[in-house]
């Protein structure tokens, strides 16, 4: 086989979401899975929804992404340019030759007419089908239209057949083509219709497989059409099912249309962001889910890409639509939306447990140095921090939870957070708890998590509580809170003498 070339062709007209994220991905994987090209082509042929500003947000966004393109508007490459703008002069040739055929022809059709023609179809509730009254002009008649000044389009005859497109992640399906019927290839202001750049594109940029949105295979009989026209070969198409949410239905705008990079302000590292979308459609063939290392790009497969749709299990379904901006939303308000149980968040636990530690570390040095207390620990003794770091990534989900686990680790004065947490200590039995965990540490010399273990339990013991009543007054004397890191990890990245001076300023606080 030649090789394989693939592309991902976003039409910049917004952010990044998980949608074009993920058909990005599986083209990216493909083409590395098969020792292939990925290509990345802007699609700006709709002057007034394109901007160059949403351009960088999408290239920004698949840099961060980790999702590398051979070939493209950054990188350059022998077929490009690889911005349609910039590549007009291209299309007019196909378009003469087709007109030659017989096979395109000028549509002086204005748009008022078109859309009353349309609203009538819709009325009627039949499909709208281009009626063909461009269809026979003589020559004469065009060349007089076109003296008067006329605007016109170009339009595709599409003559009654039946279109089949073998995909696959469809399958085999087929089109009728009168309900396609005339459609515009070269809009009035001279700039290609979709669906006919992006044949002459993929043709001359080599394109070999075409894997988007199910959203377009619809769009698929046209560009066969076109690509039969002008003797092109066909690509391989798949088409991938649609993401849905937790209630199996399509996602909504906000939900859908959020920016990936939303996930990395949220905390999320893009390889378990990346791995997380791999898994929207796509079942690698021995279940096993995680796959870090690059693990990913050996196993991907078209072929293993179902049709059913995907669920983007992320956000909460079950809170009403309107309140739900997650560009806008402060962190805390978002939380609310996020379901904790989702995969991944699952993903991020694990990758955040897999990196090595310095490389952790650099990953979560942004969301520590938002906080100029941790700043300042960083600068004091930066080791130190990255071994906190090393305990307490047990208990992290995303980056950002670091610096507040972090700052509990290095706190120097300690009172209880709450009227709730002093209640805690001055409960029947809490001093008694405390003052013998005290006396236990002071006579012990515990290291490790499991030393703390066991002066807790023998405090326990020795004062006659267990469960809430023995853990609670100990959390709080020693943090002030109610709730937090495991306990015997805390003590031991604290030490001895620092959890006897807590205790101390706490114990005096309720007094
Ligand atoms: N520009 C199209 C879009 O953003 C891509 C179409 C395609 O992949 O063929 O939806």
């Amino acid at each position: 086989m030649s090789e394989v070339r693939t592309r991902f062709a976003p039409s910049p007209s917004g952010f990044l979401h998980i949608g074009g994220a993920r058909t990005a991905l599986f083209n990216y994987l493909y083409a590395k899975a098969c020792g292939g090209s990925f290509v990345l082509r802007v699609e700006d042929t709709d002057q007034e929804r394109s901007t160059k500003e949403s351009e960088d947000i999408i290239l920004d966004s698949l840099d961060w992404l980790g999702i590398k393109a051979d070939e493209g508007v950054r990188e350059g490459g022998p077929h490009g340019p690889y911005r349609q703008s910039d590549r007009l002069d291209r299309y007019s040739g196909y378009t003469e030759s087709l007109i030659e055929k017989g096979i395109a022809y000028p549509c002086f059709c204005t748009s008022e007419e078109l859309e009353q023609k349309q609203s009538r179809s819709k009325m009627l509730g039949v499909p709208h089908v281009y009626d063909g009254k461009c269809r026979n002009l003589s020559s004469e008649e065009v060349q007089a239209k076109k003296d008067a000044g006329e605007p016109y389009a170009i339009r595709f005859k599409v003559d009654p057949s039946e279109v089949v497109v073998d995909d696959v992640v469809q399958g085999r399906v087929k089109f009728d083509a009168r309900l396609i019927g005339d459609f515009i290839i070269v809009k009035s202001d001279g700039f290609p219709s979709y669906n006919y750049a992006v044949v002459i594109d993929d043709h001359e940029m080599k394109i070999s497989h075409v894997i988007r949105g199910v959203g377009h295979l619809s769009n698929t009989p046209r560009q066969i059409l076109i690509h039969n026209a002008l003797d092109f070969e066909l690509p391989v198409y798949a088409h991938i099912s649609e993401i849905v949410g937790t209630d199996r239905k399509k996602l909504s705008k906000r939900r859908g249309a959020t920016s990936v990079l939303l996930f990395r302000d949220l905390g999320y590292l893009s390889e378990a962001l990346v791995n997380y979308m791999a898994l929207l459609g796509w079942y690698p063939e021995d279940a096993v889910e995680f796959l870090p290392d690059g693990g990913l790009a050996t196993k991907f497969d078209i072929d293993r890409c179902s049709k059913s749709p995907a669920m983007f299990d992320f956000f909460e379904n079950d809170k009403s639509e309107a309140e739900f901006d997650p560009l806008s939303m402060e962190r805390s308000e978002l939380n609310k939306w996020i379901n904790g149980k989702s995969k991944l968040n699952w993903l991020n636990q694990k990758y955040i447990r897999h990196y090595e530690l310095p490389q952790l570390y650099d990953f979560a040095r942004p969301f520590l140095e938002t906080d100029s207390e941790v700043t300042r620990l960083i600068k004091e003794d930066e080791d130190l921090l990255i071994k906190a770091l090393g305990s307490i990534r047990e208990y992290m989900t995303t980056l950002d939870e670091a610096g507040p686990y972090i700052l509990e680790i290095f706190r120097k004065s300690v009172e209880p957070e709450s009227d709730e947490a002093a209640a805690v200590l001055t409960a029947e039995g809490a001093s008694e708890v405390v003052e013998a965990f005290r006396k236990e540490l002071e006579s012990g010399n515990p290291e490790h998590p499991d030393d703390y273990s066991a002066l807790m339990k023998s405090a326990g013991k020795k004062a006659g509580a267990k469960g809430r009543g023995l853990f609670m007054p100990i959390r709080v004397a020693t943090t002030g809170k109610m709730h937090g890191l495991e306990l015997p990890i805390l003590f031991s990245l604290l030490g001895k003498e620092t959890l006897l001076q807590r205790m101390q300023s706490v114990m005096a606080s309720v007094k």
